[in-house]
């Protein structure tokens, strides 16, 4: 499941709910604007807190962060 979000600390995975994507806090990028997506009201995070619940969830990885993407 995922939960909305108006923090980016205590989780590794945060998901734009606005894009579908998700980005590793513990290897964030410059490109990620995850400041951007928080204050937004973009952001969501995962339960659990894990790559492959993101990826059940819909979201797809981002360039920056994870690579892989798939689009
Ligand atoms: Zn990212």
């Amino acid at each position: 499941m995922t939960l909305n979000t108006a923090t980016r600390q205590g989780f590794r995975y945060l998901g734009n709910k606005n894009t579908k994507e998700v980005h590793d806090l513990y290897n964030e990028g410059n490109s990620c604007g995850i400041n951007k997506i928080v204050m937004a009201g973009n952001a969501v995070r995962f339960v659990p807190d894990t790559l492959a619940q993101a990826r059940m969830e819909g979201y797809d990885n981002c360039h920056y962060c994870i690579d892989g993407s798939k689009r």
